[in-house]
């Protein structure tokens, strides 16, 4: 790698991905498995994981597979503690339950605020707290939403887990600041993935996210895993707290 990109490098780092078995998880496993990370891919679903991994060795990166629910938090932390502590976080696993509040019940909130938000805070105690015991300095990556910034129709859940995760990110950088782990958020438009295929079907919805998006297009999960890169490397070593979003100008007006 030259100079002007040693930065970006990730030689020598160990990283977690949660719901990294498809979509955008996946890609940033193989992106930071490109830059030189080991990469440690956790979903539920063993054979994806499995393949997942497989097609990272293949091209030539170090990959393990954890498989977990996110959401049996006591589970997620023993499995944590059994592991070298992690110099990258990829707090990815999340969901989406979209209708109108009318139509919300409480199970819909468990699920999405289960997954979003409760299993994704307590995910990151049990990663950090191997970063404080190692004394490693790392990067903890959040994957919020332009969800996490505006408001949408049929999203109450989905926002309010997303601007939670916000709050979530700027108070653990500021505990966390001081030994030197950093917090943020990648805050994403629609991507095409296999949560998000379904929604497309409908010409309507399509048509009316494409007149929010100003480049006039649907983001494409490399363009996540591009900068989940910057926020695990040494390229992005001042920023913390922040909130980086890829969003096609959707929050510029
Ligand atoms: P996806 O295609 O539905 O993939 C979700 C991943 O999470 C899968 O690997 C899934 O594997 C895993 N997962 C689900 N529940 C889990 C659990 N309880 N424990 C462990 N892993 C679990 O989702 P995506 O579209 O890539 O979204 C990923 C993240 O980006 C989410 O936080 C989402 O809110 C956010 N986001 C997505 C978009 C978009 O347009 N796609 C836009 C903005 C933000 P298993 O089912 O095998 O566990």
């Amino acid at each position: 790698m030259s100079s002007a990109f040693a930065a970006f490098s990730l030689d020598g780092r160990r990283a977690l991905i949660t719901g990294a078995g498809r979509g955008i998880g996946f890609a940033i496993s193989q992106t930071l498995a490109a830059a030189g990370a080991e990469v440690t891919l956790c979903a539920r679903s063993k054979s994806e994981l499995d393949e997942a991994a497989a097609q990272i060795r293949a091209a030539g990166g170090k990959a393990e597979v954890l498989v977990a629910d996110v959401t049996d938090v006591e589970a997620f932390a023993d499995a944590l503690s059994a592991l070298p502590a992690f110099d990258v976080f990829v707090n990815n696993a999340g969901t989406n339950r979209p209708k109108p509040l009318q139509e919300v019940t409480p199970d819909d909130y468990d699920a999405v605020m289960g997954l979003n938000l409760r299993a994704a805070i307590f995910a990151a105690k049990a990663v950090a707290k191997g970063m404080l015991a190692a004394e490693k300095s790392g990067s903890i990556i959040n994957i919020s939403s332009q969800m996490g910034h505006v408001g949408a129709a049929n999203r109450t859940l989905y926002c309010a887990s997303k601007w939670a995760i916000e709050g979530f990110t700027k108070a653990l950088a500021v505990e966390l600041g001081p030994k030197g782990i950093r917090v943020n958020t990648i805050c994403p438009t629609f991507i095409e993935t296999p949560m998000t295929k379904p929604f497309f079907e409908d010409p309507a919805f399509k048509a009316q996210v494409l007149g929010k998006i100003k480049l006039g297009r649907l983001g494409q999960v490399e363009e996540v895993a591009n900068a989940a890169l910057y926020l695990a490397s040494d390229a992005s070593s001042l920023m913390t707290g922040s909130a980086m979003l890829l969003d096609g100008g959707w929050t510029a007006d």
